[in-house]
């Protein structure tokens, strides 16, 4: 149903304008590639010159007095880079009480599922109407956790159920039946080495015949929470018959470069699985990684060949600091930017073509350049289908000011925060990531200009 409906309703406007062929043959996918290599790179040679400075002076008045003393906080930790490496190796000792009262509420959405009910609607009242909901297991392939795997499976089918499933609803509700493809679908994050025992050891030997039996439990650990989706899916298809993109979307998450080759196949067996009607499931790809891009044409051809959709969430890739080999990743930032633009755009395109092997696309990125350039080509597609299935995500307490610009200045709709929830003590790792992130580029939304901005804010509100 989902594929002749994509198929009657095409945007080859979008290939043109993108100077992209539109039919997208799985031989003549690497083609297709190196064919539009260079006006791709040339897109984003030219976009990377040209930084966007987005309008967002206002967006911490649309904070609370609690989020902003939190990110006084991280902007104090972030003013230079010395300060924010004294921060990064102070934070482990750091007790949790600590961490809970000054940044917890910023990056995380809490401990419990009310509690995470409350920060979406708390998000929708800034006009983010989703979330991508992860409960929170933090680099725990081998590392003892404070929970069972039989819980993180539990919470997150749980997650979907008494969440994003009634969270959705309401979202709809509120938004209008006339405008229910206005509201992005929730997303459930599966990361993959909290879903078994061992994870870690079966994803770096997963075609070894001593781990076929583990690799397959992973794969019907991941299906059984990503079965309550499609049925869930199945049901609120019936409710509201005009919805374009899925309701429930449950989303492989990257992890270390080590353990994607496994990743990949996983992420591949499940759109086998689970996409022949539409993008249930949607995969990672890193685009620091320079084997991205052949990654992907590998996949849309195995995907045509397969009969099922692929979804992908696009982002840079979050382990740079800890990658043993740097060789694998991109030579420069530009490389990793162009990489990644162009990355979206052969997405667009496929999704706007006569046989899109594409489904659904997440653009999770903090850049405001990418995140300008995604609208900017967004704003030229028609075909509702193809509008309802792109995504824009930033991570909770990341990147506010360029979610407030895309709100409010450019009325996007299709936006939503990554947010992870679950016990306090694994939560702790996530954070300590996204401190290391505020030091990876120069953000209007760190350091002095936010300790600034957040000062000013609260005298405003004082006097
Ligand atoms: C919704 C959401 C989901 C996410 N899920 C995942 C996930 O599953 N797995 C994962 O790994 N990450 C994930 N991330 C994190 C994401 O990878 C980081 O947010 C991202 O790396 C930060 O980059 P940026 O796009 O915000 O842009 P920027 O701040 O412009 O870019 C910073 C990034 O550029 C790259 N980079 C920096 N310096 C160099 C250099 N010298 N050479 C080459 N590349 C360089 C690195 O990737 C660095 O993190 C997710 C982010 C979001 C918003």
């Amino acid at each position: 149903m989902y594929r002749s409906l994509r198929a009657t309703s095409l945007v080859p406007r979008l290939a043109r304008s993108l100077r992209v062929q539109p039919t997208v043959g799985s031989v003549s996918s690497i083609r297709f590639i190196s064919n539009t290599n260079k006006n791709l790179a040339d897109d984003a040679a030219v976009q990377a010159h040209t930084p966007h400075k987005p309008d967002t002076d206002n967006y911490l008045d649309t904070l609370n007095t609690s989020e902003l003393l939190g990110y006084g906080v991280i902007g104090m930790c972030t003013l230079s880079k010395p300060v924010l490496n004294m921060a990064i190796r102070a934070f482990p000792y750091t007790p949790l009480w600590m961490i809970r009262l000054l940044v917890y509420k910023n990056y995380c959405g809490g401990d419990t599922l009310p509690e995470v009910m409350k920060t979406g609607e708390r998000l929708s009242e800034r006009g983010i109407r989703n979330m991508m909901v992860s409960y929170t297991v933090e680099a725990c392939d081998g590392k003892k956790m404070s929970v069972s795997i039989e819980t993180i499976v539990g919470e997150t089918k749980r997650s979907i159920s008494e969440l994003l499933v009634p969270h959705t609803v309401k979202m709809i509700q509120e938004a209008g039946i006339a405008n229910i493809n206005d509201i992005p679908p929730g997303y459930v994050a599966l990361k993959p080495t909290g879903l078994i025992e061992s994870a870690a050891d079966i994803l770096l030997h997963y075609q070894e015949p001593a781990y076929k039996g583990r690799y397959e439990q992973l794969v019907e650990t991941c299906s059984e929470i990503i079965k309550v989706a499609e049925d869930s899916n199945l049901t609120l298809h019936k409710q509201f018959p005009g919805r374009k993109a899925p309701f429930i979307v449950a989303i492989v998450d990257a992890e270390r470069n080590d353990l994607q080759q496994g990743v990949y196949k996983l992420q591949r067996d499940l759109f086998a699985r689970f996409n022949k009607v539409e993008p249930t499931v949607v995969g990672t790809m890193q685009m620091y990684l320079k084997e991205s891009t052949p990654n992907l044409a590998k996949e849309d051809k195995l995907a045509r060949q397969g009969g099922y959709l692929l979804g992908w969430k696009l982002v840079r890739g979050a382990y740079i600091h800890t990658e043993p080999n740097r060789a694998v990743i991109h030579d420069t930032k530009a490389d990793t930017d162009a990489n990644y633009d162009s990355g979206i755009q052969n997405a667009l395109a496929n999704m706007s073509s006569e046989k899109p092997s594409v489904g659904h696309l997440v653009v999770a990125s903090h850049n405001p350049n990418t995140q300008k350039m995604a609208t900017d080509l967004l704003e030229k597609v028609s075909d509702k289908a193809v509008k309802a299935n792109v995504v824009l995500g930033q991570l909770l307490g990341m990147g506010d000011n360029i979610t407030y610009y895309l709100t409010k200045h450019r009325d996007v709709k299709n936006i939503i925060k990554y947010v992870p929830w679950g016990p306090p003590l694994e939560t702790k790792e996530y954070l300590l990531r996204r401190l290391e992130e505020n030091g990876d580029a120069v953000r209007a939304d760190s350091g002095w200009p936010l300790v600034k901005g957040v000062a000013k804010t609260l005298w405003k509100r004082a006097f």
